[in-house]
């Protein structure tokens, strides 16, 4: 029972196959890998407490990825963070740095 269908989903399966090709192989041509509107990454909304005034939501992080360094600063009292990031870093890596730097500087 199966033959005959199965024989019939064949031809149309290579009949369809060879006129879908022809689209596809036009946008195929286009790097679609290389895209530049995601290379220019929007920067990151992230907003922190500060860990010395205590404002909320006052501290604000900028990833620089041409200088690989991301800057934390608050907005209230002006104090800032600067460590070095590479392209796996995000916002709070930043902000958990200077939190542990903080730490190191309170214990001393
Ligand atoms: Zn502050």
């Amino acid at each position: 029972m199966r033959r005959d269908p199965g024989g019939q989903s064949t031809d149309r399966a290579s009949a369809g196959s060879s006129a879908a090709a022809g689209r596809p192989g036009r946008a195929a041509s286009g790097p679609v890998h290389c895209w530049p509107a995601l290379q220019e990454k929007p920067k990151l909304a992230s907003t922190f407490n500060c860990p010395l005034c205590n404002a909320s939501n006052s501290v604000r992080c900028q990833m620089d990825w041409e200088t690989e360094r991301g800057t934390v600063k608050c907005d209230k009292c002006q104090q800032f963070f600067t460590s070095n990031i590479n392209h796996l870093s995000e916002a709070v890596d930043v902000y958990q740095d200077w939190l542990d730097m903080l730490d190191e500087a309170n214990e001393r």
